[in-house]
């Protein structure tokens, strides 16, 4: 296998070693040519219910997989899904919260950033990681681990049908209920897929049309990377995960290359500090950033600072970590007088048990038994309603 890093600049981490460039070039050629998967008129929509998330009159729900798989991109899952997706939003508004705008990791969230490059077996031998359908399979093969450029062609199909049984679902319950829609995000990672998909919007500005939310993961935030710069240049509102290694000077940095001034809604700032950090940390920035804080709408993501291995080595998550995290993240908000704009969960729509209630629980040595995720420990539904419900409460 060959390193191929040819068609993209410098610094952009976290990309594939393609098998083959030859066929990476004909495989964004194809995907140039293709009808955009969403139009600018529903990603300028968005933008709209995030810039009044921002202002406390609505609430973003955004939740889903950590990585989707490409199986589950049939009617019956994806319908699922959905239907989780708008019961927790349901459940939250009923709590007493504001009116949700509704949005799943969904419709291509096929590339995922890895901490490791390889992995070893318990054979010795090494193998790259898996780095999400788009790229390659999580089967523990050298031949499964092969970063396939057609694979990009199948995350387009899949994230397609994803889409059109979303907008289905949505068209058909509008005439019977109030219209609710259901917007898709995804991590941008992969730039070459990315950028094939942009095209011209209704103000001539290009716009990343493989989604109507696409935000920049905290391994590939630093502003002088091509992913940031991606996000600049694309007229969606955008994403920026901002974990506990993130400066306060970076942040102000991307918050004015991001452009937060330019419309409410434009930049949402994705915070994943962990629930012992989140206060110091958030405060730092907050305190930072002053005025310009308010540009931003603000959301938690109370799970990824807070994984960890329990007795078994599974990866999981404690439902009580989660909730002080929201608590952390809420109360330092409210001090500098902002309003919490949402919460970005990773949600299994079947009850699995990956994530624990307690902490205390981490410790067992028994595997969760049911433990199904491609990558990072998932709320069951049951666990997801508690949250919400518990978020609804303090707001
Ligand atoms: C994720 O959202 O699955 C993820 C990888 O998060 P982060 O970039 O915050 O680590
Ligand atoms: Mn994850």
């Amino acid at each position: 296998m060959t390193a191929t890093r040819l068609l993209l600049p410098a610094r952009a981490r976290q990309q594939p070693e393609w098998a083959s460039l030859d066929e990476l070039k004909d495989v964004l050629l194809a995907l140039e040519n293709k009808p955009p998967l969403v139009d600018a008129t529903a990603c300028a929509d968005l933008a709209t219910e995030l810039g009044r998330a921002a202002h406390g009159e609505a609430f973003v729900l955004q939740a889903g997989e950590c990585a989707e798989r490409f199986a589950d991109a049939t009617p019956d899952v994806v319908l699922a899904k959905a239907d989780e997706l708008h019961a927790l939003a349901d459940e939250f508004t009923a709590a007493g919260g504001p009116p949700a705008v509704r949005m799943g990791r969904i419709a291509g969230q096929y590339a995922k950033p890895r901490s490791n490059p390889t992995e070893t077996l318990a054979d010795g031998t090494e193998l790259p990681v898996y780095r999400g359908d788009a790229v390659n399979a999580p089967e523990p093969t050298a031949a499964a681990r092969s970063a396939l450029p057609s694979r990009l062609l199948l995350a387009y199909r899949h994230a397609g049908t994803t889409l059109s049984t979303l907008l289905e679902r949505d068209l058909g319950l509008a005439g019977r209920t109030a219209p609710q829609r259901t917007y898709a995000g995804h991590e941008a990672l992969l730039l070459e897929y990315e950028q094939a998909l942009v095209r011209k919007g209704t103000d001539g500005r290009g716009y990343g049309s493989s989604g109507h939310f696409l935000w920049i993961g905290d391994r590939t935030r630093q502003p002088d990377h091509q992913h940031v710069q991606f996000a600049a240049s694309i007229g969606n509102p955008v994403g920026v995960k901002i974990g506990p290694s993130a400066s306060p000077e970076d942040v102000r940095t991307l918050v004015r290359m991001l452009g937060a001034r330019r419309h409410p809604g434009r930049l949402t700032l994705i915070v994943r500090m962990g629930r012992d950090r989140i206060v110091p940390k958030l405060t730092s920035v907050l305190r930072a950033l002053g005025d310009e804080a308010s540009d931003v709408a603000w959301i938690c993501d109370p799970m990824h600072g807070n994984t960890r291995v329990n007795g078994a080595g599974q990866k999981s998550r404690a439902v009580e970590d989660v909730t002080r995290e929201i608590e952390g993240f809420v109360t330092a908000l409210h001090a500098h007088g902002l309003h919490p704009a949402g919460l970005m969960l990773e949600t299994a729509h079947h009850p699995v048990t990956e994530c624990v209630d307690s902490a205390a629980e981490l410790a067992s040595a028994r595997p969760l038994p049911r433990y199904e995720s491609a990558c990072d420990p998932r709320l069951s539904p049951r666990q997801a309603r508690e949250v919400v419900a518990f978020t609804a409460a303090l707001l």
